[in-house]
C-alpha cells in the first residue's frame, strides 16, 4: 500500500479483503506492478540447507523416486560423513526414511542404490525464490506466473 500511495506501483488485481485507515478502506492488493523496472542481482548463491536440499530435489527420494512430505525426508551424505563425506550440495541428498536407512553407513555403489542424479549446487533464479518462499499460490496470481506450483 505504501509503495501505491508513492505511486511506485500499479495494482493490476486485488483481494476480496478491504484494508481500512480510519476515513478509507482499500481492496487489499494482490498483484502490483512496478511502475521502473528494478534489474535483480544476476547471480546469488543458495545458502546449503535441508529445505534447499529438498527444493533442488523437487521434494524425491533420489533413491527410490518417489516423492515424500518435507516431514517424510531425510538427508542422506552420498559418502558418508563417518568416511569424511562433506556437508556439500555434491554429496547431500534427498531420501526417504527408508532408503536412508537400508543405505546406511555405504555408498550409493557398495549400495548398489543408483542415484536418480548427480547432485549439483542449485543454482539462483527469480523463480527459486518464488518457489522457495509460497507454499500456495492464490488463484488471481495465476495468469501473471510461468511456475508451476504443486
Ligand atoms: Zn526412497
Amino acid at each position: 500500500m505504501i509503495l501505491w500511495f508513492q505511486e511506485k506501483v500499479d495494482i493490476l488485481e486485488s483481494h476480496d479483503v478491504q484494508i481500512r485507515s480510519v476515513r478509507q478502506h482499500f481492496p487489499a492488493p494482490a498483484v502490483l506492478k512496478l511502475r521502473h523496472y528494478i534489474q535483480p542481482k544476476r547471480y546469488r548463491r543458495v545458502r546449503l540447507s535441508r529445505e534447499n536440499i529438498f527444493l533442488r530435489d523437487d521434494h524425491t527420494c533420489q533413491y527410490c523416486a518417489k516423492t515424500f512430505a518435507y516431514k517424510d525426508l531425510t538427508l542422506d551424505h552420498v559418502m558418508p560423513v563417518s568416511r569424511g563425506g562433506p556437508k556439500s550440495w555434491k554429496n547431500l541428498v534427498t531420501a526417504c526414511h527408508k532408503c536412508n536407512h537400508k543405505k546406511g553407513n555405504r555408498t550409493p555403489k557398495e549400495a548398489n542404490m543408483d542415484l536418480l542424479k548427480k547432485p549439483v549446487p542449485l543454482q539462483w533464479t527469480p523463480a527459486f525464490d518464488v518457489k522457495a518462499r509460497i507454499k500456495s499460490v492464490d488463484e488471481v496470481w495465476s495468469p501473471y506466473l510461468t511456475i508451476q506450483f504443486y
